[in-house]
């Protein structure tokens, strides 16, 4: 099994806490040495990003690499274990995850990448960064997708009078859905609902 690397093309304005955090996250469980964050050019916090991931400035398209898989919601095919066998670098957007989802996975990475890239998708609903890529280091594992549990939006209780619903699919893993213990303390100090829960 190759040590394929995970590259997230971040796409957000800014470096902000929330994607940090989940940069921070992947990289505790996938390990520094596979994750690059490319497309980081003059942002706020991207010093204290390499002390997690390899930080290009680059977008991924300008790095010419082969065997390329892009996770896209709006990809035909789920991906495979036996996609997997060809794969060495699995590409996502780094966005935060707005809702209704708007396609800007689609709108602003793949429609610009070769055509000889590999675009699959994770099944219907939309995961977090974080929650994809453990997905797909699953699946590159050898586990089909659909033996890989979920939870499908679930409640998060903010304090005593407030329990939200968030609009989206985590993994599963030993009966929680994968959230960072960082990302809950964030939100628990967060006090407007909205941009707590990119829903803007
Ligand atoms: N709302 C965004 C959109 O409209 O494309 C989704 C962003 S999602 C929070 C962040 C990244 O995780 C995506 O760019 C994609 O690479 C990956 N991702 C999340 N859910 C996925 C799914 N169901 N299928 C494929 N990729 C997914």
């Amino acid at each position: 099994m190759s040590q394929a690397k995970f590259v997230i093309e971040h796409l957000e304005p800014e470096l902000g806490k929330w994607s940090m955090i989940e940069y921070k996250h992947i990289s505790k469980f996938l390990g520094k040495d596979r994750l690059w964050v490319t497309n980081v050019k003059n942002l706020s916090g991207q010093e204290e990003l390499k002390e997690y991931a390899t930080v290009i400035t680059e977008p991924t398209v300008d790095l010419k690499l082969k065997n390329v898989c892009v996770l896209d919601p709006e990809g035909t095919e789920v991906l495979t274990p036996e996609d997997a066998k060809s794969i060495d670098y699995y590409l996502f957007g780094g966005i935060l995850g707005g809702y209704p989802p708007r396609k800007r996975t689609e709108k602003e990475l793949t429609k610009f990448l070769p055509k000889d890239y590999v675009v699959r998708h994770l099944g219907p609903m939309q995961m977090p960064t974080d929650s994809a890529v453990y997905t797909v280091n699953e699946i590159h594992n050898g586990k089909k997708f659909e033996d890989i549990p979920f939870f499908d939006k679930p409640e998060h209780k903010i304090n005593q009078y407030e329990i939200v619903q968030i609009p989206m699919r985590y993994v599963n893993v030993n009966g929680k859905p994968l959230i960072s213990a960082e990302l809950l303390d964030h939100w628990s100090k967060s006090d407007d609902s909205d941009q707590r829960f990119g829903l803007y």
